[in-house]
């Protein structure tokens, strides 16, 4: 079976340039960079090479906070680290484990985004991620009795949250994939708000958040990877304080001995890769938190259901890419998106029939 490890990158144009990619070494490493006009922070954490860039005089107390911040997130949420809460939660039995505020969080929007979104976002699919190798590396194509009769454990509603103290069945196994970056990147500008800073931008693993506008006063430009050729740009949008969060089949999969590519985002409804007409789904909001979950969750539901989605409750914007190569951008973007790839580009208005 071959295995292949994809790269993301989506790019702060003219100001900084971001690659990441999904698994790699574990070990951590933080670059600290300063010069007159900024400051950087490479760091590597959970799973993934994040860049932190900060603008003005309290830059640098702000990123060294933050950067504490992501290790502690790292330390609480990991799903291998021994002592993270979630390997306290998943090896508990069924019995209840004492969490901090921040997995209390994470938790209830899990849930509240998986109610929201028919199941399409699950957080208690991890054995079934484990079972692809999406964990290890070691890929394979399960069997579809194993994922069925593995599915039969992954009902978030199971999940029991009282006040800071939360179990899950035995033989249920959750993690924060799909949704940990997206919190962390609103610690972090959090943060550098509460230490001053009013100019920063972030990529956690091509996943953007932004702080104030850029020093100059003008819209941060950020560029949004073409799925079918993830080495380039597909589009560039102008935003000001807003969080871009992509998630695309790009970004992990494999090539089964069959051909045919397999991807980490699972369609809970079968235990397969989500396959449901989109292959690339960017959520542009206010929090990244809700950014992250929704981009999950709206690839899983696909097209046209991720626009239905949007309609029922738009208070965020987006950029589609359907697997037949069409771009569909939300109204909101018009004026500030523009279209850098050969796809066609469609804007979707609320009032539309989909
Ligand atoms: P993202 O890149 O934010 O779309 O998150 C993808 C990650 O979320 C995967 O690597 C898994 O850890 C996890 N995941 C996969 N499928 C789902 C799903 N349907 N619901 C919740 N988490 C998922
Ligand atoms: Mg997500």
């Amino acid at each position: 079976m071959r295995k292949r490890l994809n790269f993301v990158s989506l790019m702060i144009l003219g100001v900084l340039a971001f690659t990441s990619c999904g698994a790699q070494a574990s070990s951590s490493t933080d670059k600290s960079v300063t010069n007159s006009d900024s400051s950087v922070r490479d760091v590597f954490a959970m799973d993934t090479f994040m860049t932190l860039k900060a603008y003005g005089d309290n830059a640098d107390s702000g990123l060294d906070e933050a950067v504490e911040r992501i290790q502690q997130l790292e330390s609480e949420l990991s799903v291998t680290d021994e002592n993270s809460e979630i390997k306290k939660i998943n090896n508990a039995s069924g019995q209840s484990v004492q969490v901090s505020n921040d997995v209390k969080i994470l938790l209830e929007k899990a849930e509240s985004k998986s109610e929201e979104t028919n199941g399409a976002l699950n957080i208690c699919l991890y054995p079934i991620l484990k079972e692809w190798g999406f964990t290890t590396g070691e890929y394979k194509i399960p069997e579809q009795n194993k994922l069925d009769s593995m599915l039969k454990n992954t009902d978030v509603s199971k999940i029991a949250i009282s006040d800071n103290s939360v179990s899950i069945p035995f033989d249920y196994q959750i993690d924060f994939g799909a949704l940990a970056k997206g919190y962390t990147s609103d610690e972090i500008m959090r943060i550098l708000r509460e230490n001053g800073v009013e100019s920063a931008v972030v990529s956690l693993g091509g996943n953007v958040q932004t702080l104030g506008k850029k020093p100059d006063g003008s819209n941060w430009k950020v560029a949004i990877t073409d799925p079918f050729s993830p080495d380039k740009d597909m589009c560039v949008i102008e935003v000001g304080e807003k969080a871009v969060i992509t998630s695309g089949n790009y970004e992990r999969f494999f090539t089964g001995d069959d051909g045919k590519n397999y991807w980490h985002i699972i369609d809970p409804k079968d235990g397969y890769p989500a396959d449901n007409g989109l292959v690339s789904v960017t959520i542009i909001g206010d929090s990244g938190l809700d950014c992250d979950a929704l981009s999950t969750a709206l690839f899983v539901l696909g097209y046209p259901d991720a626009i239905d989605h949007w309609r029922k409750d738009s208070f965020f914007d987006m950029v589609l890419v359907t697997t037949n190569g069409e771009i569909f951008y939300t109204e909101g973007l018009e004026g500030s998106f523009t279209n850098t790839s050969s796809m066609s580009a469609e804007v979707l208005k609320i009032a539309d029939k989909s």
